[in-house]
């Protein structure tokens, strides 16, 4: 079902007004509050008046994280701290971590931008909802609580971690939805298949939230057949109040971004220009209904596209493609651009390896090495290489085709690479740039 027809299903004529009166209210409240705003538009020559529509958005300046760090921690906050309710921050692998502050008002717009992607799966009252995301200053955890709160449904906050006691939960209290990472919800799965305790057969679940980090398609279809589950996609990043910007529908093609509260742009990072429609770019947020932290052309470092064709379910909201990966992911090997997640393609695509990898990449001699470590799956585990080399040739094959570049592939024993409770790491970049 649809959790608010008004906003997700609006002529799009009518959508683009209402994103006007907001983005004008916002760029007003910016420049009014938020020294640092009025200072970034000033340098630029804009003034609040300048922007009469959602067309001028482009005259604006652009945000980034390391605005962020600068404006650490309530630089951004345009309203007075009396105002906030709460605060969450992201993990921030290096240096300070991004802030975001909420209103009551923006706590209420979070859960429902998370409600909307809930309702796709006709959550509500009756259905538990576990969340095993992490609770804490992330914004996953409390973000989806939230949301299931809204649509009526049992929270059950089991958080990250702690697998055999999740799953037993997960079985005892016949929970109807599960929220977590795909490479949490992976692990999930393998732990629920191994255990002797409970079975897929005697849960409840018929649907997942997964996000927080790039997923495959390959790896929803082993999710959906593992957990027995429709898996859908969830979007979000902290700087936007966290998950819940969007969500993907029943027709699963494409993550519908919520238009009225965060206005999506996709720009060639290079030049810093608006992308045509349809081609893939950096996707640049603002937003639109934000109280304590408005945030004006975020650049979120996301790579996707965008889709303005409508939708078979009937919701006008636009779509995003699935992320490539973050331009911050990307690495750079013997020249050539590699995303992560193209391995994670490659995987999946053969049913004897699991979708875990672990990437090391180095220089020796003045040369990149690329290290790839996989897993099989237990029933095609061998320690004799002729027979791994069965497995290892056609991978290898696909991986040099889709990246262009040949990895060292290692078959590590089951368990041997790293499952993880939050976002997966899949890399590590040894390489010494400052020499
Ligand atoms: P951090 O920056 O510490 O990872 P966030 O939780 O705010 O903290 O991360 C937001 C980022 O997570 C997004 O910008 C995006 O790169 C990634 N992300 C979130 N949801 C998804 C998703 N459904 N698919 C792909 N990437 C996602
Ligand atoms: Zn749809």
């Amino acid at each position: 079902m649809i959790h608010n027809p008004q906003m997700e299903c609006m002529p799009r004529e009518e959508m683009r007004k209402l994103q006007s009166e907001r983005l004008i209210a916002t760029v007003k409240k910016c420049y009014e509050n938020v020294p640092f705003y009025k200072k970034k538009m000033d340098e630029l020559g804009v003034k609040p008046e300048d922007i009469k529509s959602i067309d001028d958005i482009s005259k604006l300046p652009f945000t980034t994280k390391y605005d962020l760090r600068d404006e650490y921690p309530f630089g951004l906050e345009a309203v007075p701290h009396t105002e906030v309710r709460r605060i969450h921050a992201s993990s921030g692998t290096t240096g300070k971590p991004v802030v975001d502050t909420y209103t009551e008002n923006d706590l209420r717009n979070w859960a429902e931008g998370v409600a909307r992607v809930m309702a796709v799966a006709d959550i509500g009252p009756g259905d538990t909802v576990q969340v095993s995301y992490g609770y804490g200053l992330f914004t996953g955890g409390l973000g989806a609580h939230d949301g299931a709160a809204l649509r009526g449904a049992v929270q059950l906050p089991t958080s990250a971690g702690n697998t055999e006691k999740q799953i037993m939960l997960m079985q005892d209290f016949g929970s109807n939805a599960l929220c977590c990472t795909p490479s949490y919800a992976m692990h999930l799965a393998e732990a629920i298949h191994e255990s002797k305790v409970v079975s897929v057969n005697k849960m409840k679940l018929r649907a997942g939230f997964f996000g927080a980090e790039p997923w495959t398609d390959g790896m929803r279809k082993e999710l959906e057949q593992k957990l027995h589950i429709k898996a859908y996609d969830i979007y979000g990043l902290t700087e936007m109040s966290g998950p819940g910007v969007g969500g993907e529908c029943e027709y699963q093609d494409g993550t519908h971004l919520w238009e009225d509260m965060f206005y999506p742009e996709i720009i060639n990072p290079d030049t810093l220009e608006p992308c045509a429609p349809g081609e893939f770019g950096e996707l640049v947020f603002t937003s639109l209904t934000k109280e304590a932290m408005p945030i004006l052309r975020y650049r979120t470092r996301d790579l996707t596209r965008l889709i303005y064709e409508p939708c078979r379910c009937g919701r006008t909201a636009v779509r995003m493609d699935r992320i490539l990966g973050r331009s911050d992911d990307m690495m750079i090997i013997r020249g050539v651009n590699v995303f992560p997640s193209q391995i994670e393609t490659c995987l999946t695509e053969f049913p004897a390896f699991q979708p875990y990898y672990f990437i090391t990449v180095d220089r020796v001699n003045n040369e990149d090495t690329f290290d790839l470590d996989v897993e099989l799956k237990p029933e095609f585990y061998t320690v004799e290489l002729h027979e791994q080399i069965k497995y290892l040739k056609p991978l290898f094959d696909r991986i040099v085709s889709m990246v262009g570049i040949k990895p060292n592939i290692h078959i590590k024993p089951p368990y041997g690479i790293e499952r993880s409770v939050g976002k997966a790491k899949h890399v590590l970049d040894k390489r010494d740039f400052t020499k």
